[in-house]
């Protein structure tokens, strides 16, 4: 076919009127021009004719795909709390929740009890207090921010004491000495990188230090020739020095994970009972809710921080409280939390349901993927974001080879991009030669197989 036959942008337009009133005739005409341009290269290179509605066909696919703007796609990476893909997924009650506070006017910092003014902690308090036995707690943006106000509540020009071996980077340039650098700290680096002691910690301490700081490793492990001090130890040296005991948890959870046959996360409940006068935890992580910092501990230092005016930059809107207090709200009832908390859910699921998903899914796809190998292969899922780097959990996904190029880092990168390219995205991992979809996060095999048209 030669060029001269590709037909006019102009002449696309008209065919395109639904596409232009979905996504405005400038966009489109952007897509039909890429289009365009990818179809005269493959022309030039022996490729075959497309015709007006194939052409057409190709721009919504680009127009989809190319999107700004956050759309949902499907976590198949094998890594359930993905921070890269939003983390928790919100329960039906968090959204009915946020729903109903969105749509109209609330109660956000109005007591309906007294008709005074109420804060907006309020809400959210009250509950963590109960379910974790802290006196007190506020929430902020998320645990980056609740560390820094901490540390720049009682730190500020001050020295803070942290071993050696937590002086933890966590995606997203989260460093423990950079945060202290902008809290308004001095970070002074106690013991060695695998092994610290309470003396070293003495040592460490002057007339100018503000706090101590347990930082919980919660995405490596320092394994071998170790020693750190644990929080009952620095609480009681916390103590003789008068000063506050603060410890990171990260992706602090609030219930035993292993009564769900899961790998221990260290609780926030275990942090405060050991000593801790304040923990700061993620509201996105293992607790399955929404991107926010909590901070939980001692009635007099929640109000010293409440009280710094970096509290009013850092504060959550009223859809995050919302969210945020109907998750919680499950908590009340651990027994059932596996089946409310998506978070939860898609972590204890049965490996028998995953094994049976990916033995229906490779078939459909093993006739859709003519040109590729495609078998089930078993899997270790990933908690993700931090959590228990180490301890995977059993599932079950699919694995494609290409078999025309070999499979050549090329043809993989080109199938992962047309599971990226479906309507609603497909993610999934390149490993060892192999596109990989691990479908622990997969809900029915309709929800990829519905796409392939
Ligand atoms: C994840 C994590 C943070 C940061 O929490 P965000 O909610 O992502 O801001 C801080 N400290 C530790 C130990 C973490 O694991």
């Amino acid at each position: 076919m030669e060029l001269s036959k590709v037909p006019s942008v102009d002449r696309l337009l008209i065919e395109s009127k639904e596409l232009i009133a979905s996504h405005g005739r400038g966009p489109v005409t952007e897509a039909l021009r890429e289009v365009l341009d990818d179809y005269r290269d493959s022309l030039k290179n022996g490729g075959a004719a497309m015709s007006l509605a194939q052409i057409i066909d190709s721009a919504a696919v680009h127009l989809a795909s190319h999107s700004l703007g956050l759309k949902r796609v499907i976590n198949l990476t094998g890594t359930v709390l993905h921070t890269n893909l939003g983390r928790a997924i919100l329960p039906p009650s968090a959204i009915e929740t946020m729903v109903e506070v969105a749509a109209g006017v609330c109660n956000l910092e109005f007591d309906l009890q007294t008709g005074a003014r109420g804060k907006r902690d309020d809400h959210i308090a009250a509950l963590v207090c109960r379910i974790t036995g802290a006196e007190a707690a506020t929430v902020v943006n998320n645990n980056a921010a609740a560390v820094m106000l901490v540390l720049n509540t009682f730190a500020l020009g001050k020295q803070v004491p942290v071993s050696r071996g937590e002086l933890v980077e966590i995606g997203g340039s989260f460093r423990i000495p950079e945060i202290m650098a902008r809290s308004g700290c001095e970070l002074v680096e106690v013991g060695a990188t695998n092994r610290t002691h309470l003396k070293d910690y003495e040592v460490a301490i002057s007339d100018q230090t503000g706090l101590l700081m347990k930082v919980h490793t919660s995405n490596y492990q320092i394994q071998g020739f170790t020693h750190a001090v644990t929080e009952a130890e620095l609480s009681g040296l916390a103590t003789r020095i008068q000063l506050p005991l603060v410890t990171d948890l990260g992706s602090g959870m609030l219930v035993d994970l292993r009564r769900y046959n899961l790998p221990y996360e260290p609780t926030v409940q275990a942090a405060l009972e050991a000593g801790a006068d304040l923990v700061t935890f993620s509201g996105d992580k293992l607790l399955g809710g929404p991107q926010s910092g909590i901070i939980a501990g001692r009635q007099d230092l929640i109000e010293q921080i409440n009280a710094n005016p970096l509290k009013r930059a850092l504060r959550v809107d009223k859809l995050t409280l919302a969210a945020l207090h109907s998750v919680l709200e499950l908590y009340l009832d651990p027994d059932s939390l596996p089946q409310h908390l998506p978070t939860l859910h898609y972590l204890t699921r049965d490996i028998e349901e995953i094994a049976a998903l990916a033995g229906q899914l490779s078939a459909i796809l093993g006739s859709a993927l003519p040109d590729h190998d495609v078998s089930v292969i078993p899997l270790e899922s990933q908690i993700g974001s931090g959590a228990l780097p180490l301890n995977t959990i059993p599932s079950v996904g699919i694995a494609f080879t290409p078999t025309v190029a070999k499979g050549s880092d090329q043809a993989i990168t080109m199938l992962a991009n047309r599971f990226r390219e479906l309507p609603t995205p497909v993610i999934g991992r390149i490993h060892d030669g192999r596109f990989i979809l691990d479908l622990r996060m997969l809900d029915s095999v309709e929800d990829i197989a519905g796409q392939l048209t």
